[in-house]
């Protein structure tokens, strides 16, 4: 696509200009604000004919992500859930799906209480354990899911090998590239299907649009991935899609800062006496650290760690300065989140706590911010809320 070899910097930055701003030599895509385009034929009709099944602005943001994922057709839709949904729109009444048992929070309402409604079935699987995929594998399975690493616990889902089971069964695998992005990680190299993304977070980086995309690699699974993209319509708007080719641009530079200011964090935390554990890909310990490794070129932005209980992450939350306390991740500005009551408040407690997440559990999504500021306001927090934990201390 790229006759240069360009480096993945460049690529996020840079586009083919097309005919349009070659007249005007604008740097920045314009945002056509139009719902219908004229035709100037009565036979025969342009490229463009209403913007839910096409528009200059999103295509040039559909190529790009194309182009990132080293795929060949790109779709922006008008949040990650929307994507996920429209590509699970490509099976029947009776298929089977595979997921991962710590799947997305929004995924998991979608397959247990959406696609059951079509006569969908599912299975949740522990996507770490190859025996637990391969026994859990019918004859109509038709895809099996991941997220890698997952959320909030950061596990390490094999790809190539989940990639090479499924196609021994004659089976589709998506995969939530969310977490780690183009920039990191590259799942249709790997013979992944369908890359799917909450653009929410870090593609587009600020904290301000909500945005899905998808990527296929097979252009006749992108030809009916596209159909049900212009049938079930929950596209992103112009505006959106001009918005988020912006955050694009940054991507690398603000995931290279976020990642290495993770890893210093995680280290400080790790040799924290308060801090119970810590979950973060680029901790020497990290179970499936060496897949990881393998299949990724950064650790990420995200990483968990517990705390002895819930009073303990309360007094935590409450003292902490920097970030601000609320879902979501991938942004600027340093996000924490408490997955007990946020990401995961619809799971069972049995269900949480089998999955590593307690009551204790925090969520730190590190943003721009000076990484000596972030780690002077973490230990002042943790300091407090041991004092609370511990009186005696
Ligand atoms: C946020 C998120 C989603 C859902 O995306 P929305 O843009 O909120 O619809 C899906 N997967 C992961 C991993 C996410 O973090």
């Amino acid at each position: 696509m790229n006759q240069y070899n360009d480096q993945i910097e460049t690529k996020l930055i840079h586009r083919q200009i097309s005919d349009g701003e070659l007249k005007t030599g604008a740097v920045n895509v314009p945002i056509y604000l139009s719902s219908t385009f004229h035709q100037s034929s009565f036979d025969e009709f342009g490229p463009f004919d209403y913007s839910r099944s096409g528009n200059p602005t999103r295509q040039v943001l559909e190529q790009k992500i194309a182009e990132l994922e080293r795929g060949t057709k790109g779709f922006a839709f008008s949040s990650g859930m929307a994507a996920i949904s429209s590509a699970f729109m490509l099976l029947s009444t009776g298929d089977h799906v595979l997921i991962t048992e710590d799947v997305y929070g929004g995924t998991y309402r979608f397959i247990t209480n959406i696609l059951t409604k079509f006569g969908i079935e599912h299975t949740f699987v522990d996507m770490t354990d190859l025996n637990a995929i391969e026994q859990a594998i019918r004859p109509n399975t038709k895809v099996i899911y991941m997220e890698t690493p997952s959320n909030p616990c950061l596990r390490i889902t094999d790809i190539e090998t989940v990639v090479k089971l499924s196609k021994a069964n004659n089976c589709l695998t998506f995969l939530d590239n969310t977490f780690m992005t183009p920039f990191f990680q590259n799942p249709l190299e790997l013979g992944v299907d369908v890359v799917l993304h909450s653009a929410t977070k870090f593609l587009s980086g600020h904290s301000d649009i909500l945005a899905g995309l998808a990527v296929t690699k097979d252009e006749e699974l992108g030809e009916r991935l596209g159909y049900i993209q212009n049938s079930f319509g929950a596209i992103l708007g112009v505006q959106d899609s001009y918005q988020l080719i912006q955050g694009i641009k940054t991507l690398g530079i603000r995931l290279k800062q976020s990642s290495d200011s993770a890893q210093l964090i995680a280290n400080y935390l790790n040799n924290h006496p308060f801090v119970e554990e810590v979950f973060y890909p680029g901790l020497p310990f990290h179970p499936g650290r060496d897949i990881h490794q393998k299949q990724a070129r950064g650790f990420g932005a995200v990483l968990s760690f517990r705390l002895p209980n819930r009073e303990a992450a309360k007094a935590f939350v409450e003292h902490v300065r920097i970030p601000v306390f609320a879902v979501s991740l991938g942004a600027v500005e340093s996000i924490l989140s408490y997955p007990t009551t946020m990401s995961h408040a619809a799971m069972p407690k049995e269900e949480r706590e089998r999955r590593g997440i307690t009551d204790g559990l925090l969520r730190l999504s590190v943003g721009l911010e000076h990484v000596d500021d972030l780690i002077r306001d973490l230990d002042q927090a943790l300091q407090k809320a041991r004092r609370i934990h511990t009186p005696a201390f």
